[in-house]
Protein backbone atom coordinates (compact mmCIF):
# COMPACT_ATOMS: atom_id res chain seq x y z
CA UNK A 1 0.00 0.00 0.00
CA UNK A 2 1.32 3.39 -0.77
CA UNK A 3 0.25 5.83 1.86
CA UNK A 4 0.60 9.89 2.02
CA UNK A 5 4.14 9.52 3.40
CA UNK A 6 4.85 7.34 0.72
CA UNK A 7 3.56 9.86 -2.00
CA UNK A 8 5.59 13.04 -0.95
CA UNK A 9 8.89 11.22 -1.31
CA UNK A 10 7.53 9.38 -4.72
CA UNK A 11 6.50 12.79 -5.89
CA UNK A 12 10.47 13.95 -4.66
CA UNK A 13 11.50 11.16 -7.13
CA UNK A 14 8.60 12.27 -10.59
CA UNK A 15 10.98 15.98 -9.71
CA UNK A 16 14.36 14.41 -9.62
CA UNK A 17 13.45 12.25 -12.72
CA UNK A 18 12.19 15.36 -14.65
CA UNK A 19 15.81 17.21 -13.31
CA UNK A 20 17.76 14.15 -15.51
CA UNK A 21 15.41 14.74 -18.84
CA UNK A 22 16.29 18.76 -18.16
CA UNK A 23 19.94 17.74 -17.93
CA UNK A 24 19.83 14.96 -21.02
CA UNK A 25 19.16 11.90 -19.67
CA UNK A 26 16.42 9.31 -19.13
CA UNK A 27 13.38 10.36 -16.52
CA UNK A 28 14.28 8.31 -13.43
CA UNK A 29 14.90 9.46 -10.11
CA UNK A 30 14.95 7.97 -6.49
CA UNK A 31 15.19 8.22 -3.05
CA UNK A 32 16.41 6.43 -0.20
CA UNK A 33 14.51 7.27 3.09
CA UNK A 34 15.48 5.41 6.65
CA UNK A 35 13.95 3.64 8.69
CA UNK A 36 12.77 6.65 10.75
CA UNK A 37 11.86 8.23 7.43
CA UNK A 38 14.82 10.31 7.04
CA UNK A 39 16.20 11.02 3.16
CA UNK A 40 19.60 9.59 2.98
CA UNK A 41 19.88 10.33 -0.51
CA UNK A 42 18.67 11.06 -3.59
CA UNK A 43 19.83 10.20 -7.21
CA UNK A 44 18.99 10.52 -10.62
CA UNK A 45 19.25 9.04 -13.78
CA UNK A 46 22.72 10.19 -15.51
CA UNK A 47 23.14 7.91 -18.99
CA UNK A 48 23.74 10.73 -21.12
CA UNK A 49 27.41 10.72 -20.59
CA UNK A 50 27.26 7.57 -22.28
CA UNK A 51 27.35 4.91 -19.33
CA UNK A 52 24.07 3.30 -19.22
CA UNK A 53 24.73 1.80 -16.10
CA UNK A 54 23.96 5.02 -14.33
CA UNK A 55 20.65 4.36 -12.98
CA UNK A 56 19.68 6.09 -9.65
CA UNK A 57 18.36 2.65 -8.11
CA UNK A 58 22.31 1.34 -8.33
CA UNK A 59 23.56 4.31 -7.34
CA UNK A 60 21.47 3.86 -4.21
CA UNK A 61 22.62 0.31 -3.88
CA UNK A 62 26.26 1.61 -4.05
CA UNK A 63 25.52 4.42 -1.65
CA UNK A 64 23.87 2.02 1.26
CA UNK A 65 26.76 -0.29 0.96
CA UNK A 66 29.35 2.07 1.59
CA UNK A 67 27.77 3.72 4.21
CA UNK A 68 24.84 1.88 6.31
CA UNK A 69 25.11 -0.80 8.66
CA UNK A 70 23.12 -4.67 7.17
CA UNK A 71 20.07 -3.80 9.63
CA UNK A 72 20.10 0.09 8.77
CA UNK A 73 19.84 -0.64 4.76
CA UNK A 74 17.20 -3.67 5.62
CA UNK A 75 15.32 -1.10 7.69
CA UNK A 76 15.53 1.64 4.68
CA UNK A 77 13.10 1.98 1.51
CA UNK A 78 14.40 2.91 -1.71
CA UNK A 79 11.37 5.14 -3.27
CA UNK A 80 11.56 5.37 -7.33
CA UNK A 81 9.67 7.26 -10.25
CA UNK A 82 9.98 3.72 -12.38
CA UNK A 83 9.90 0.02 -11.19
CA UNK A 84 13.90 -1.36 -10.79
CA UNK A 85 15.30 -3.19 -14.17
CA UNK A 86 16.92 -6.42 -13.40
CA UNK A 87 20.40 -4.65 -13.22
CA UNK A 88 19.24 -2.34 -10.20
CA UNK A 89 16.67 -5.06 -8.67
CA UNK A 90 19.70 -7.49 -8.34
CA UNK A 91 21.94 -4.57 -6.72
CA UNK A 92 19.36 -3.78 -4.39
CA UNK A 93 18.96 -7.41 -3.17
CA UNK A 94 22.86 -7.72 -3.14
CA UNK A 95 23.21 -4.81 -0.81
CA UNK A 96 20.39 -6.14 1.47
CA UNK A 97 18.27 -2.72 1.34
CA UNK A 98 14.63 -3.22 2.34
CA UNK A 99 11.43 -1.83 0.76
CA UNK A 100 10.91 -0.39 -2.79
CA UNK A 101 7.78 1.72 -3.48
CA UNK A 102 7.85 2.87 -6.95
CA UNK A 103 5.24 5.37 -8.95
CA UNK A 104 5.07 3.41 -12.24
CA UNK A 105 5.60 -0.39 -12.91
CA UNK A 106 7.69 -1.77 -15.37
CA UNK A 107 5.37 -3.47 -17.43
CA UNK A 108 3.57 0.26 -17.14
CA UNK A 109 7.06 1.94 -19.07
CA UNK A 110 6.89 -1.47 -21.81
CA UNK A 111 4.07 -0.13 -22.49
CA UNK A 112 5.12 3.29 -23.15
CA UNK A 113 8.10 2.49 -24.89
CA UNK A 114 6.25 0.64 -27.55
CA UNK A 115 3.01 3.16 -28.04
CA UNK A 116 6.37 6.21 -28.28
CA UNK A 117 8.14 4.13 -30.70
CA UNK A 118 11.25 3.99 -28.64
CA UNK A 119 14.26 1.34 -29.27
CA UNK A 120 13.80 -1.91 -27.19
CA UNK A 121 15.64 -2.19 -24.17
CA UNK A 122 18.85 -4.70 -24.62
CA UNK A 123 17.62 -6.40 -21.32
CA UNK A 124 14.47 -8.23 -20.98
CA UNK A 125 11.70 -6.35 -19.04
CA UNK A 126 11.26 -8.23 -15.09
CA UNK A 127 9.30 -7.54 -12.33
CA UNK A 128 11.51 -6.28 -9.10
CA UNK A 129 9.74 -9.74 -7.44
CA UNK A 130 10.98 -11.44 -10.57
CA UNK A 131 14.72 -10.98 -9.58
CA UNK A 132 14.62 -10.35 -5.63
CA UNK A 133 11.94 -12.32 -4.51
CA UNK A 134 11.43 -11.33 -0.94
CA UNK A 135 12.10 -6.91 -1.68
CA UNK A 136 8.76 -6.05 -0.42
CA UNK A 137 7.40 -4.00 -3.36
CA UNK A 138 4.43 -1.13 -3.32
CA UNK A 139 3.69 0.56 -6.70
CA UNK A 140 2.33 1.91 -9.37
CA UNK A 141 0.77 5.07 -7.97
CA UNK A 142 -2.00 5.71 -10.88
CA UNK A 143 -1.66 9.54 -10.57
CA UNK A 144 1.94 9.87 -10.12
CA UNK A 145 2.69 7.00 -13.37
CA UNK A 146 0.72 8.99 -15.88
CA UNK A 147 2.98 11.88 -14.51
CA UNK A 148 6.00 9.55 -15.21
CA UNK A 149 4.65 9.15 -18.55
CA UNK A 150 4.40 12.08 -19.36
CA UNK A 151 8.44 12.37 -18.43
CA UNK A 152 9.03 9.25 -21.08
CA UNK A 153 6.90 11.09 -23.80
CA UNK A 154 9.31 14.31 -23.67
CA UNK A 155 12.31 12.39 -23.46
CA UNK A 156 11.25 10.94 -26.62
CA UNK A 157 10.62 13.89 -28.20
CA UNK A 158 14.12 15.14 -27.25
CA UNK A 159 15.85 12.18 -28.44
CA UNK A 160 14.17 12.44 -31.82
CA UNK A 161 14.94 15.84 -32.46
CA UNK A 162 18.69 15.17 -31.52
ZN1 LIG B 1 18.19 0.07 -13.39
Amino acid sequence: MIDERDRRHLERCVELASDAVKAGNEPFGSVLVSGDGAVLFEAFNEVGGGDATRHPEFAIARWAAERLRPDERAAATVYTSGEHCPMCSAAHAWVGLGRIAYASSAAQLGEWQAELGAAPFPVRSLSINEIAPKVPVDGPDPALANRVRELHRQAQMAKSRA
